[in-house]
């Protein structure tokens, strides 16, 4: 019942001793989601301790190198590694036609390669299984871009066992109550849903929004999200810069987090001309709280919990 995000990467262009380029790992129970693959993201996954092997699905958001030259050497050593299980690859179209000519050079691989673009509208869903949803989010940046919203499913009702037992219920009756559905008892009386239920699991989310400029209209699309990770590349006195590069500024991810009512703001993707990173955090804080200005190596985790019913 995990929901845990790592940080693999939080630099920008530009490594740094200390940081590698972008990459985040989501976990959400035993599956595995890769967004984005900057350089080194193979070692970093050895570096804190998960398996290649674990990886079926892998979300690219544009084709700047800093979000997708990992991606070379990670299907090259995973092919070393005897897959041969398909590995899914989501992004803007392009990210096909790269890999095909990547691959006429170096080689088949041993494993099929799935590609699936965003629909450039945004409103159609790109991936989903029994728990899960993943929206394509189009962002503003110089090539085509998508962040992407992973977000829970609801889960069925809780039955409160001891009701069960007193009612003498069917699995007809209890698939509806599960469903949500009052029950009525064979002389009329109507027994409310909550009252036969436990409240049900909040749905937890995630949302990745790099690489973009400020976007006022993003803070609807991830409205209420749990986690949100905007990119704050630059400061909030470069704010001409970041404009002018089609990034984002530490207040201007702040500005979207709190429009958006966000449980938790993270921040990255730094530029390198900063020797320290800390501000940019103190900067988000003075807009927005909670915020973390991301290491590589952190993980960050929404705990399961239920709805209050107020
Ligand atoms: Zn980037
Ligand atoms: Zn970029």
């Amino acid at each position: 019942m995990s929901f845990e995000l790592t940080i693999l990467g939080s630099s920008s262009a530009l490594p740094t001793s200390k940081r590698f380029p972008t990459a985040h790992l989501l976990k959400v129970d035993e599956r595995f989601f890769l967004i984005d693959c900057g350089e080194g993201t193979q070692m970093q996954m050895r570096r804190f301790g998960y398996n290649p092997a674990r990886i079926h699905h892998v979300f690219i958001s544009h084709l700047h190198g800093d979000h997708v030259f990992g991606l070379f050497g990670l299907l090259s050593s995973m092919g070393m590694m005897g897959r041969t299980v398909p590995v899914n690859l989501y992004g803007p179209k392009q990210l096909q036609a790269m890999m095909e000519e990547h691959l006429a050079y170096f080689g088949p691989l041993a494993f099929p390669l799935h590609f699936h673009a965003p629909d450039p509208s945004g409103e159609v869903l790109i991936y989903q299984d029994e728990k899960i949803t993943v929206e394509p989010i189009p962002l503003k940046h110089r090539t085509q871009t998508f962040g992407y919203l992973f977000r829970e499913k609801r889960r069925a009702l809780n039955l409160r066992k001891e009701r069960l037992g007193e009612l003498k219920l069917g699995i007809a009756d209890m698939v509806r109550i599960k469903q949500g559905e009052d029950h009525v008892t064979p002389d009329g009386l109507v027994l409310p849903n909550r009252e036969l239920t436990w409240p049900p699991y909040r749905q937890r989310s995630y949302a990745y929004i790099s690489d973009t400029v400020y976007d006022p209209g993003l803070a609807d699309r991830v409205r209420g999200v749990d986690l949100l990770f905007h990119e704050a590349t630059f400061a909030k006195k470069d704010q001409k810069l970041a404009r002018a590069t089609l990034h984002s500024t530490s207040t201007q991810a702040a500005t979207i987090a709190k429009r958006a009512g966000a449980g938790r703001l993270l921040i990255g993707h730094f530029s390198s001309r900063y020797k320290d990173h800390g501000f940019l955090a103190d900067e988000a804080m003075e807009i927005f709280k909670p915020v973390d200005g991301v290491n590589d190596g952190d993980c960050f985790s929404v705990p399961l919990e239920r709805e209050t019913s107020e």
